[in-house]
């Protein structure tokens, strides 16, 4: 039979601080495929979320087939808009969220990860991080600050850690992002920039394909996945909507599920897939096809 298996692999999945987005569902199905799960944390968000997971209160979303739950290895406090400690700004180093972190840097996770697991600690490496501190204004009412804040978190940050996980993966490694169809085509409301991340994402997955190739026998891809009402997602307002425009107007008229992107994804960072580097996937039933959306009843 010919199966998903990442048994003896370790991932790190950049970007889980709930149970309600991709980053999340992608770990599980690296772990159902065999491979120990490593993740990157918003700050911010490392206490709440560990607060959860030791209460129990991820635990349905945690259990997986034939009885065993989705463990975590470590949980690394990550900011992904940094890449050292010396670019934090002291107001942000010093804040209650922040201070009891340690370097919560990508050279930070670097560190620890070796520290914790030697030379090549790593196979797989998935980015599910996003953030635009104006996403709900419009590119034309978005100021360079955000544009930029939106550029550096969504897209920056998936060169930053190919750049510097890409020594320490065990070849042939394969990194993965995901991205969105506002990247390509327009979506009113999702704005402040992040269209524009989700463009450089994109472009950059060829470009690091090639470099990352060369550099570290690496694979990089990424997956335009259809809506989910994750946390980020909410955080435009209008997330409801575009899911059911999405449904009712696919080739396949669903809403797509965070399983469905995360199988993809398992199946993009296995070996099935030795020969895919530098390619968008569309995990959205079929929605990226179409030119004219359908009224509801057809
Ligand atoms: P999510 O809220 O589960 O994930 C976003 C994560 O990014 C959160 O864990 C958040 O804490 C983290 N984050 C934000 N700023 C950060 C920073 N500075 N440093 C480190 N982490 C930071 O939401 P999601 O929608 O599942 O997003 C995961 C990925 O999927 C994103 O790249 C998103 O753009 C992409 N995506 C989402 C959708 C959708 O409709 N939800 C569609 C296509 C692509």
């Amino acid at each position: 039979m010919l199966a998903i298996d990442l048994v003896g692999k370790r991932a790190l999945v950049a970007g889980v601080a709930d149970d309600s987005g991709y980053g999340f569902a992608i770990a599980k199905q690296l772990a159902q495929a065999g491979a120990t799960v490593c993740v990157g944390t918003w700050p911010p968000a490392v206490r709440i979320f560990s607060s959860l997971l030791g209460r129990g209160k991820l635990d349905k979303s945690r259990a997986m087939p034939g009885g065993n739950k989705l463990e975590f290895e470590r949980i690394y406090p990550l900011d992904a808009a940094y890449d050292r400690m010396d670019e934090v700004p002291e107001d942000v180093r010093r804040s209650k969220r922040y201070r009891d972190h340690g370097d919560f840097t990508i050279t930070g996770l670097v560190e620890r990860l070796v520290a914790d697991f030697g030379a090549q600690p790593l196979d797989i490496v998935v980015h599910a991080i996003a953030n635009g501190p104006e996403v709900t204004r419009p590119l034309l009412e978005t100021s360079r600050a955000g544009y930029l804040s939106a550029v550096s978190v969504s897209a920056y940050s998936m060169v930053a850690l190919v750049s510097r996980l890409g020594p320490i993966l065990r070849p042939p490694g394969a990194f993965l992002s995901l991205t969105y169809l506002a990247g390509e085509r327009v979506f009113p409301g999702y704005g402040g920039g992040m269209s524009s991340a989700k463009a450089a994402l994109e472009s950059d997955t060829r470009t690091l394909a090639f470099e990352a190739g060369r550099a570290f026998g690496a694979r990089v891809n990424t997956i335009s996945a259809g809506p989910l009402a994750s946390r980020a997602a909410s955080a435009l307002g209008i997330i409801d909507e575009i899911i059911e425009y999405a449904r009712i107007s696919s080739p396949l008229a669903n809403a797509v599920q965070a399983e469905q992107i995360a199988r993809a994804a398992a199946f993009l960072v296995s070996p099935l897939a030795s020969a895919i580097t530098g390619t968008t996937l569309y995990v959205d039933n079929g929605y990226h096809v179409m030119g004219k959306g359908m009224p509801a009843h057809r």
